[in-house]
């Protein structure tokens, strides 16, 4: 850790948002040697063991005036009235995935995007693993990065699935390499607009080096935004066409292929891949792109991709009775992950979902439920 948050000396801090990120930013912080309060809106959140006082219900701006320094957990709205009053007290404010990133020398490979992370970076780890390489997932996929710093010492990747709330409170935070799978219109809410989505994404880029890789897609029409902004390498994936620098499978056939100036290196032939479906397509060439970055063999990864067997919740199989396949994908909480299931699947199909719109029409996804869904 380097600055304000190197060390502790008694200096005491908040954690807001007292959920398992936040528990465990204090339980970083408190090995560290810093006095940390808990304080969580909910009056029935559990107290803590690293917090020498638990403040519940509404925040307090009186509760700054004896504050050092202020830790935001991502559920936490960076813009929400104490955060402000926070700012014009000028209280040190940091993201718990800042704080861990200060506290680690191992590099980062860093997975954000609209669809697909937690697949991704559960795949990539377990590619890396698969491979060879000591490798740990953290993130947004419930496993806190400040937790995972602490409990492997010597893990030699950190595969860190950020979500766009994550982002918005970084600041010195490096992935050596990142990708940002896809870009669709969701958590509008949060964001404002579709510019101000793309930017949060593009923040985890921010502070790349000329040595970090950017891996982007080539397919995504949202994603063409974020071209030619990295300070570091920007390779590319395609599921459909050829790219000179980055992973595709349009050359060789039905070969997925690391391409380096347009020299191709075969990893491993698409039907041998574990997940079905184009979006799971996507998402191996994404885990192929960052393996390579990480320094893994083409040979190296071909069992981890063949043996994945996907993450639960995410299109997957429940049982098959009298002829019907059920399947759950409560993970589905946008319409284009609702769009890449229904092309999923050629029988007919019994949708059962709801939820909040979180700011998008519902034009887009009428056709498309009256050409794939019965009921
Ligand atoms: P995230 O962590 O970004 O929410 P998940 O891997 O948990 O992504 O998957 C969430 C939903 O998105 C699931 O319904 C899954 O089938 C679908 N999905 C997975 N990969 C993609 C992709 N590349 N594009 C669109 N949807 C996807």
């Amino acid at each position: 850790m380097t600055g304000f948050w190197t060390d502790g000396q008694g200096k005491r801090v908040a954690v807001v948002g007292m959920e398992r990120s936040g528990r465990a930013a204090a339980r970083l912080l408190h090995s560290k040697g810093f006095e940390v309060l808990g304080m969580d809106q909910s009056p029935a959140v559990d107290a803590c063991e690293h917090c020498s006082e638990m403040l519940r219900g509404p925040h307090d701006p009186s509760v700054l005036a004896r504050l050092d320094g202020l830790v935001l957990s991502p559920g936490v709205d960076p813009r929400s009235e104490f955060i402000e009053s926070a700012r014009v007290a000028a209280v040190p404010l940091i993201g718990e995935l800042e704080l861990g990133f200060l506290a680690t020398g191992v590099p980062i490979v860093g997975v954000t995007g609209s669809n697909g992370k937690t697949t991704t970076a559960t795949w990539l780890d377990h590619v890396l693993r698969s491979g060879g390489v000591a490798s740990v997932l953290a993130g947004n996929v419930g496993n806190a990065l400040c937790d995972a710093i602490l409990d492997n010492p010597d893990v030699e990747v950190m595969v860190v699935e950020v979500s766009s709330y994550q982002l918005q409170t970084i600041e010195r935070f490096r992935p050596s390499a990142a990708t940002v799978l896809n870009i669709s219109p969701d958590h509008l809410s949060r964001h404002g607009t579709m510019d101000g989505y793309i930017s949060a994404k593009a923040r985890i880029f921010e502070n790349q080096h000329s040595e970090d890789v950017l891996l982007l897609n080539m397919d995504d029409p949202s994603s063409r935004s974020l071209f030619g902004r990295t300070a570091g390498v920007e390779r590319h994936f395609s599921t459909i066409s050829s790219v000179r620098n980055g992973v595709d499978c349009s050359g060789e056939g039905e070969t997925v292929c690391i391409v380096d100036d347009r020299i191709r290196t075969p990893v491993v032939r698409r039907e041998d891949i574990s997940l079905r479906g184009a979006h799971n397509l996507s998402n191996a060439l994404a885990v192929i792109g960052l393996a390579h970055s990480v320094g893994l063999s083409a040979e190296g990864m071909a069992d981890g991709l063949r043996s994945f067997r996907g993450v639960p919740h995410r299109l997957e199989p429940v049982r098959k009775l009298a002829g019907v396949s059920w399947v759950n994908d409560s993970k589905a909480t946008n319409q284009d992950s609702l769009r890449i299931a229904l092309m999923t699947f050629d029988a007919p199909v019994i949708l059962i979902a709801g939820g909040l719109s979180k700011g998008s029409d519902y034009t887009a996804p009428r056709e498309l439920i009256s050409r794939h869904v019965k009921k």
